[in-house]
């Protein structure tokens, strides 16, 4: 006998059953229509990934979270390759955006001041090390590598760059040219002439290249997408003083080490190197807008100086995402953000060697600095198995673009010791696994 309030109850989990299914239909339905879109009208290939991985379709964001379109939480170990230092939506960041967004989203372009991006190009001058002084503010990370070769090479007559095998700065033909991956590179050549690609943390192969022709040398002061590669110890300021001594420039793309990532405001500083161009993006916008920029010397920056308008760009510079940019400066230095990533990568990387100890077949390494870590499995397969595990307990995290063997773990330096700790019993339990496919 059932009575009147088991029937009451049985009655509510079968609403609850059928609401939830309404849900699930209907977010079935969103999920195959959007994919059907994907597969019409963005990209075939890419829609063909995402129903292989699982058509996981964002919904919201907040803080360290992704919410899917199912109401599924993901704990965000990737961060949109370093974008988001200060997790998602930080309330500072929107507060700053949503006022500026009433007051003028973006510039008139007539050549008009514009407070908020003096104000930005200031603060990049006040944080940035050495003579940085003079910015350039753009949109992406590309446009600010594309700027600094321009700049180089406007700045010295020279043509010749040197750059490094498995480099990562963008995708754009500049910046493609001076990346190291060739199957990126192939379709699209001829690139631009006189670049030449030496091993990265190799400072005898760096003399050899470097001459009287060089115009610069382009840097990730620890490559990223080449799979969190840390140079040598005295490796930068080896290279800065090589360009010093033969009139080079040197110019360090910090777009995915800089704005705390590393432990430092930026990676240079571990080696107290400064450069005479420094790239910027990603966490620049505060995980809130896109921008890029470039800083140089004011001697390097002359030529932009006596001609204003030889480097320009429609939505550089605007309003809006320079608010973002002012307001995640701020807040990174108020919530002492580089020591949170010294003191949380530390606490980490021991966690994670710890885990390397006990399953070297297929850990292969753990390496970085602050929370920008690279863990190196045994191959390909295997770390694909460990991205599909994380994901299904709840956690987001990806393979390097050139080197898919190498997982990087790049949290928001926001996140707590709980979370980590979470994060790492998953990978417990995922490495477990992927044991089991090896016997
Ligand atoms: N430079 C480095 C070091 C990067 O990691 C990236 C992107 O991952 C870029 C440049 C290109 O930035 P964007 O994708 O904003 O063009």
């Amino acid at each position: 006998m059932v009575d009147k309030k088991q029937a009451i109850a049985l009655i509510w989990e079968e609403e609850l059953k059928a609401a939830s299914d309404i849900i699930s239909k209907n977010t079935d339905e969103l999920i195959k229509e959007t994919l059907e879109k994907y597969a019409k009208y963005v990209n075939a290939g890419t829609a063909q990934l995402i129903g292989f991985l699982g058509s996981l379709m964002e919904d919201r964001t907040e803080g360290v979270y992704m919410y899917d379109v199912n109401g599924h939480k993901y704990l965000d170990f990737f961060s949109g390759h370093g974008v988001y230092n200060l997790g998602y939506a930080n309330p500072k960041v929107v507060k700053a955006v949503e006022e500026q967004l009433k007051r003028s989203p973006q510039p008139s372009t007539r050549f008009a001041m514009n407070k908020p991006m003096a104000d930005l190009c200031e603060r990049l001058a006040r944080i940035t090390p050495g003579k940085l002084t003079y910015s350039f503010i753009c949109n992406t990370g590309t446009e600010a590598v594309e700027g600094a070769l321009k700049l180089a090479r406007a700045a010295t007559g020279k043509s010749r760059i040197i750059s490094t095998i498995n480099a990562f700065h963008g995708k754009s033909m500049g910046s493609l040219s001076v990346s190291g991956r060739e199957m990126y590179k192939e379709p699209f050549e001829p690139l631009v002439p006189d670049i030449y690609h030496v091993p990265y943390g190799d400072i005898d192969a760096m003399k050899e290249a470097v001459n009287s022709e060089t115009a610069a040398v382009i840097l990730e002061p620890i490559q990223g997408e080449g799979g969190v590669i840390c140079p040598p110890d005295g490796y930068l300021s080896a290279v800065r003083e090589l360009c010093n001594e033969k009139g080079v420039l040197l110019i360090l793309d910090e777009i995915q080490t800089g704005m705390g990532r590393t432990g430092k405001m930026f990676a240079c500083e571990h080696e107290n190197v400064a450069p005479d161009i420094m790239t910027l993006a990603k966490a620049l916008g505060g995980g809130v807008m896109p921008i890029g920029a470039f800083i140089a010397t004011p001697e390097v920056f002359k030529p932009f100086e006596e001609a204003p308008f030889i480097h320009s760009s429609t939505f550089g510079g605007n309003q809006l995402a320079c608010a973002a940019a002012n307001a995640a400066i701020d807040a990174i230095i108020e919530e002492d953000l580089p020591r949170q990533a010294a003191e949380k990568g530390e606490y980490l990387m021991a966690k994670l060697r710890d885990l390397q100890s006990r399953y070297p077949e297929i850990l292969r390494d753990v390496r970085g600095k602050g929370l920008m870590i690279g863990i190196e499995f045994l191959d390909d397969g295997i770390a694909g198995s460990i991205i599909y595990e994380l994901e299904a307990q709840g956690i987001l995290v990806l393979h390097m673009l050139n080197n898919a063997k190498v997982i990087r773990l790049e949290p928001p330096l926001i996140i707590d010791y709980d979370q980590i700790d979470y994060m790492l019993n998953a990978l417990n339990t995922a490495l477990e696994k992927s044991m089991l496919l090896l016997e």
